[in-house]
């Protein structure tokens, strides 16, 4: 039997982090009817914040940096509205002077200022996507089922191919070889409330040259937890050879190969395991068009750039790529 429809947009952006929001928002700006569905909890995807009683943790993204002058306005815009700080302009004494910024209170503050204004139905995963006459069917994993003109699709391009799979939707070859190729880094990410403050110096964060630590930050220095408290990035290499291993156990190797940064006891730890942690490669193009009509995009930070600010730029060419798709220019 045919499930009803529950809802039409005119655009539908599926993923709410840096992508998803950017997209949306442009789309918003430009008059159209946007609805955004994430299957998380919390908005922002990988820019994660979590808080452990007085501890605060980014557990995802730790900083963002700007190249682009588009997203250089934006995080000024944020630093007004008193969400976006300077954390640092590096953490090496030879470091480049590059401005690093991050959210206040945490990164997910950024993508709280990105939502603004936009409709976002949290909870709600994403099935398949599916084509019907001249648009778009969305099925959720509860079987609910949404309508829309067009689609943006921002998931870690590995999650998008079996959602377009299967909805049954057939890619062109070249696309599908290259988006096939894309690879992403694992992460396993500790988070540590400490007995005391950490030895760690200003600005607080360091990426080892060796060993199981990709990078640990202090986010007491960060100035966004009240307790002492650290991130500790697992290298992609001992994310992959442990991840089917004991979460806790693994955890604890990772606590005792900080131990010389900490030099303090541990109160409690949690652990979260990053599938998709950060694109190894990234597409030559700002976002995958595989539709203009109706348009389906495939936008996020495995296009633009393996970080928030290429997620951004995706976002944006996606949604820019919509406007021109949905509204044809005129001949005056
Ligand atoms: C450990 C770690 C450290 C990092 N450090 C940095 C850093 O310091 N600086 C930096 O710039 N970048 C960093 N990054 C990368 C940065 O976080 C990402 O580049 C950026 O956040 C990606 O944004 P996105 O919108 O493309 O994807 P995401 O943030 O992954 O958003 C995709 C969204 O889609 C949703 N979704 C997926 N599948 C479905 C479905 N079926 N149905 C509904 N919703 C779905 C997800 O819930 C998610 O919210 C780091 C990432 C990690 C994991």
């Amino acid at each position: 039997m045919q499930n009803a429809i529950h809802r039409n947009a005119d655009v539908l952006v599926i993923g709410a982090g840096m992508a998803g929001l950017s997209a949306a928002a442009a789309l918003r700006k430009a008059g159209l009817e946007v609805l955004v569905l994430d299957k998380g909890k919390q908005i922002g995807g990988r820019m994660a914040t979590r808080r452990v009683g007085g501890a605060t943790f980014d557990h995802g993204a730790q900083f963002v940096t700007a190249r682009d002058p588009r997203f250089a306005a934006l995080l000024e815009e944020a630093q007004t509205a008193g969400v976006a700080v300077e954390w640092c302009r590096g953490f090496t004494p030879e470091a480049d002077g590059h401005k690093r910024w991050r959210g206040t209170p945490g990164m997910s503050a950024l993508a709280n200022f990105g939502s603004i204004g936009l409709e976002i139905v949290q909870e709600k995963q994403v099935a398949a996507v599916s084509l019907m006459g001249d648009h778009w069917l969305i099925r959720m994993a509860d079987v609910e089922i949404y309508s829309a003109g067009a689609i943006i699709l921002t998931a870690p391009v590995p999650q998008a191919l079996v959602l377009l799979e299967a909805g049954g939707i057939q890619l062109e070859q070249a696309l599908k070889t290259r988006l096939s190729a894309i690879q992403y880094e694992r992460c396993l990410a500790v988070m540590a409330v400490l007995k005391g403050p950490s030895l760690m110096q200003a600005p607080g964060g360091f990426a080892p040259t060796h060993g199981p630590i990709a990078w640990i930050a202090d986010n007491q220095l960060k100035g966004i937890s009240d307790e002492p408290a650290v991130t500790i990035h697992a290298t992609d290499a001992f994310s992959v050879a442990q991840w089917d291993q004991n979460r806790d156990e693994t955890a604890r190797v990772l606590l005792s190969a900080a131990e010389k940064w900490l030099g303090v006891g541990i109160k409690s730890f949690q652990i979260h395991a990053w599938r998709y942690s950060k694109p190894k490669q990234t597409d030559p193009l700002r976002c995958a068009v595989v539709s203009l009509s109706p348009p389906l995009l495939l936008a996020g930070d495995a296009f633009a750039g393996p970080r928030v600010e290429g997620a951004a730029l995706s976002g944006w060419a996606a949604a820019e790529a919509v406007i021109h798709a949905t509204r044809p220019v005129q001949n005056l």
